[in-house]
């Protein structure tokens, strides 16, 4: 983000000023300070367990994506448009922007090769709405790699993102950074690439972002660190609570979603069902919201208005790609855009 207007750039000044007294790292969100690398991407401690929680904003850094189109299920026409790979990267960008993290083309795979049929063989977790695998897959069945071909194998990059179109039918679906895997794939829909929310969604997850709703159950713990030990040996024990527990950051809402009655006794139908059909009404009273709260917007939410992602959300982000940057996995390691 350009900072260049004579009013920002006093305010920003003032801030300089003070900036002393309050830090990068203080984990005080009020502070507003445009940081440097070093503190916007990298130094973390207890307090502030992501790079650059007090910054206003920092240097950007880009990784380029490789993109995978095949052709229809008939295989008679290619499964979208370049015109609209660019209108979806755009909105991704407009999520991510904000935070320092820009995605861009890096190189586009055509296979001339029918996308796989889905069949029921792949039913796997039919009706699994709501679920939330391990490798952060979502609604629907998931493409797996294998049924990709040869071509996929050898043009797959182990420095860039990883983006498969894939035919309707199929879910959308990424891998969380800290698992080891052979192949880090998000796969996404062609045909609502340029309009959904949902490859941002998904990037998320490559991202290290968990789903707002994350360990929603463990309502009264002060830890949920042992869900997530794959990578915290790495890391910090974060001084506050709430940077241990659900989805491991803290300006995001206690969120139930789905799973309220059982979790604090209410329902909040209302937030994701509400116009109930004549029997899905539920035997709860409505959440209040003391009760819950949740950010309908936020990005990793299931709400439909999802869009955006909090600050630490984006701290999150920052700091899984320097993990990626820092880390080979299986040969895979992320080569930022110079
Ligand atoms: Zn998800």
């Amino acid at each position: 983000m350009l900072v260049s207007t004579r009013t920002q750039t006093m305010a920003l000044l003032a801030v300089l000023i003070i900036a002393p007294l309050s830090g990068c790292l203080s984990g005080d969100n009020s502070s507003q300070i445009d940081c440097n690398e070093q503190e916007y991407w990298i130094d973390i401690s207890e307090d502030s367990p992501y790079p650059g929680l007090g910054c206003e904003s920092g240097p950007s850094k880009t990784i380029a994506i490789t993109i995978f189109v095949y052709k229809d299920n008939d295989g008679v026409e290619w499964l979208i448009e370049n015109e609209h790979i660019l209108e979806g990267i755009e909105l991704i960008n407009s999520v991510y922007n904000p935070h320092g993290i820009n995605f861009i083309w890096g190189e586009i795979i055509m296979i001339s090769e029918a996308f796989p049929d889905v069949n029921d063989d792949n039913e796997g977790e039919a009706g699994s709405i709501g679920n939330s695998s391990e490798n952060g897959g979502d609604y629907g069945d998931g493409v797996s790699v294998n049924q990709l071909g040869e071509k996929f194998v050898e043009h797959y990059n182990h420095n860039n993102v990883n983006l498969v179109m894939v035919s309707d039918g199929w879910g959308a679906y990424s891998m969380f950074p800290w698992y080891n895997q052979d192949y880090y794939v998000t796969f996404v829909r062609a045909s609502t690439f340029n309009s959904s929310f949902i490859p941002a969604h998904e990037l998320g997850h490559f991202l290290g972002l968990y789903h707002t709703h994350q360990n929603h159950q463990n309502t009264g713990s002060d830890s949920d660190l042992d869900n997530a030990l794959s990578w915290s040996d790495e890391w910090v024990v974060p001084t506050e609570g709430c940077y241990r527990t659900g989805d491991f950051v803290c300006d995001t809402p206690y969120d139930c979603y789905t799973w309220c009655e059982e979790d604090i006794s209410c329902s909040a139908s209302d937030l994701y069902n509400p116009n109930p059909k004549p029997g899905e009404e539920s035997d709860f009273p409505q959440c209040t919201t003391d009760q819950h709260n949740p950010s309908l917007s936020n990005l990793m939410s299931r709400y439909g208005d999802r869009q955006e992602i909090t600050d630490d959300q984006g701290a999150r982000a920052r700091y899984f790609i320097q993990f990626m940057v820092e880390n080979e996995r299986n040969g895979n390691q992320l080569i930022l855009v110079e």
